[in-house]
């Protein structure tokens, strides 16, 4: 459906669990989020990806937290296809169970796979996710690519002092010269770190761009709010996401659900609406409601974001 700024909504982001086992600096707030508060069983799971189907969602990315944590995660995939047959069913992990669970999941109907690495240096990938994981995650993106999902994407967020040297992107950007996946620099947003301890570790997308002189725009690559480069002579593509020095809300198509169950029509607003209980024609009236409720823009003017919740509860 369109919203009231005539922004066509057809893309769900469904948070499905706020466990995980990573601990990412830009992520985590310090809690140990082990715990599964209120987590959405699948029949609910069923219920909204129906009524975002009815109204007019026809791409659905499961999120968490961790979604891969979840044991039902080839359930949840095999029901939302079969109840809202989505043309994109993507999922965004930190891949340290994709290697052994890529395969259930084509089958389950995910099309799309994100994963997020923000670094090509072992010991950096501990300090940031506080997990020995950096091989397991790269074995999971190599089986990701020979599995044969339509796209396999990397989601890296660069800290200051941390992932930040130009070596450090062209190391990760590596990836790209000789796999086909989309590697996508997100930049920090306030929601693990904040006040002073977000500001020191902000890095702005300029970065990426002097690391990578030879990054050629690609007009309409249909990727949401990523702009994206090519690189003569290699499979892959780098991308940009630039929240804090960019503002996408214009072309923004998406709603989101969260872990507990709550719509949240922005995700950097405050607002948020109850479905839980509902059957599909309220869950979809809920739906339309929140979408309406959308703002223009997350900045609304003013530059201060007011963020009043972990991200691992929105799912990115
Ligand atoms: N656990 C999965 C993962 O890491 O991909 C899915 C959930 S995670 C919250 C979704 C995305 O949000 C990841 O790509 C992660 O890098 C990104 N993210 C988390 N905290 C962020 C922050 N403070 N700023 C920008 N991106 C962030
Ligand atoms: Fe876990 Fe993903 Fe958050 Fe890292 S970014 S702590 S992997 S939910």
């Amino acid at each position: 459906m369109e919203d009231q700024y005539s922004r066509k909504i057809n893309y769900l982001r469904l948070s499905l669990t706020q466990r995980c086992n990573f601990r990412c600096l830009y992520c985590h707030a310090g809690r140990n989020g082990c715990s599964a508060p209120d987590e959405l069983s699948l029949r609910e799971i069923a219920v909204i990806a129906q009524a975002a189907s009815e109204i007019g969602c026809t791409a659905i990315r499961l999120t968490g937290g961790e979604p891969l944590v979840r044991r039902d995660i080839s359930e949840i995939c095999e029901t939302v296809r079969a109840v809202a047959n989505p043309q994109k069913l993507g999922i965004t992990t930190n891949g340290f169970f994709l290697g052994r669970l890529a395969g259930s999941l084509y089958d389950a109907g995910v099309t799309h796979v994100n994963v997020s690495l923000d670094t090509a240096d072992e010991a950096v990938f501990e300090k940031i996710t506080g997990i020995d994981g950096f091989r397991t995650v790269l074995d999971g993106i190599g089986k990701a690519v020979a599995t044969g999902f339509k796209r396999v994407k990397i989601n890296a967020v660069l800290l200051h002092g941390v992932n930040d040297s130009e070596e450090a992107v062209r190391r990760l950007a590596e990836l790209t010269e000789r796999l086909p996946v989309d590697l996508r620099f997100i930049e920090l947003m306030p929601f693990g770190l904040t006040g002073s301890d977000y500001l020191k570790s902000f890095v702005s997308k300029e970065l990426v761009f002097r690391a990578l002189p030879d990054l050629e725009k690609i007009p309409d690559y249909g990727e949401g709010p990523a702009v994206m480069y090519h690189r003569q002579g290699f499979p892959g593509n780098i991308g940009i996401i630039s929240p804090m020095t960019s503002c996408f809300c214009k072309s923004c198509n998406r709603i989101r659900v969260l872990s507990d169950g709550r719509v949240r029509p922005c995700l950097l607003g405050s607002r948020e609406f109850g479905i839980r209980g509902l059957g599909v024609k309220d869950t979809a009236d809920v739906l339309r409601r929140a979408i309406a409720s959308k703002p223009a823009s997350y900045r609304d003017g003013s530059d201060n974001l007011r963020i009043n919740c972990e991200m691992k509860r929105i799912g990115g």
